[in-house]
């Protein structure tokens, strides 16, 4: 059998390590990717610690999947060899839950993530159910393309769910691995973008990327209006502290957002081609993926590493 190599985390807290496993076939519902591109994304920490319940070591993270199908298995129709895709957090649904019943299946109960559920990105070849795939156009770069699997869906998904319509005040807060995403796609939705930045630096960046004003976090008192809506796409483990007065008044609300499914995915990716809205990246080969994995848990990337193959 042909070789592969993998990088992967041998047990919860443990550094990577770069192993050569054989080629897995692909098994029924399933395809091989040979994976040209995976984003490190800060939610592979729940994998490199160990703080999802029940995951298997060694186990190869992963979830920002840009790759070409290379095998299919057993009653695979509609994917063929050769065909570009990507694969992000939405792994696969159970088709059975009640979610799934009523045709939800971003909530689904048993909803299977790549990198956790099984191996993701981080290795040459990866097995993926159908369930999980998005077709890639064929004008992406795969590097450019892998973030927005997980990135770009995140931020795009949630604003077009927002109840923003063009024209409307938006602000993004951050300027980092979502938030350069988030304001580009705002920019392109119509809004009026408000990028809300640490410090003074990245003002002409976040210009760049679309923003009409900048604000220092710093100098931001309030920021809702009426009828205003804070979305949650990061996922930082401090909770937060909201009046309920905040709320009443004005009618404000708080809720959150999680990446979507591959169709939403698909969606991303045709409207990234369509505007141009591209991620900033740091590219590493598979080889370094420990020094990468620091990297983007550093901060300092900027915005997205992506390891490539
Ligand atoms: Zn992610
Ligand atoms: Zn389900």
């Amino acid at each position: 059998m042909a070789k592969m190599k993998v990088a992967q985390v041998p047990k919860p807290g443990a550094d990577f390590e770069i192993v050569e496993r054989e080629i897995p076939s692909p098994t029924a519902g399933h395809v091989r990717i040979r994976v040209q591109a995976c984003g490190i994304c800060h939610s592979d920490f729940i994998t490199k610690e160990g703080l999802f319940p029940g995951i298997q070591y060694p186990r190869a993270p992963g979830h920002e999947v840009a790759g070409v199908i290379d095998d299919v298995g057993a009653g695979v129709t509609g994917w063929k060899k050769g065909q570009r895709v990507g694969v992000g957090w939405h792994g696969g649904q159970d088709g059975t839950c009640i979610a799934c019943r009523r045709g939800d299946f971003a909530n689904c109960l048993n909803l299977k993530i790549p990198g956790i559920s099984y191996d993701g990105g981080y290795q040459e070849y990866m097995l993926a159910p159908v369930e999980a795939l998005a077709a890639m156009p064929e004008s992406l770069d795969p590097a450019e393309a892998s973030p927005l699997m997980c990135a770009g869906i995140t931020t795009f998904n949630a604003l077009r769910h927002s109840g923003a319509m063009p024209a409307d005040l938006v602000a993004v807060q951050g300027v980092g691995g979502l938030g350069h995403l988030g304001i580009q796609f705002a920019s392109k939705f119509g809004y009026k973008v408000a990028a809300i930045g640490r410090g003074p630096e990245n003002a002409a960046l976040a210009r760049k990327l679309g923003a009409h004003v900048y604000i220092d976090s710093k100098e931001l008192t309030g920021g809702l209006g009426l009828n205003g809506k804070l979305v949650i796409v990061g996922a930082p483990s401090e909770p937060i502290e909201v009046s309920p007065l905040q709320l009443l008044f004005g009618r404000r609300s708080v809720k959150g957002w999680s990446s979507g499914i591959p169709t939403d995915s698909e969606d991303t990716l045709r409207f990234a081609e369509l505007t141009g809205v591209r991620p900033m990246i740091e590219k590493y080969p598979l080889e370094k993926a420990g020094e990468a994995y620091a990297r983007m848990m550093s901060g300092k990337a900027e915005f997205r590493v992506v390891l490539t193959m």
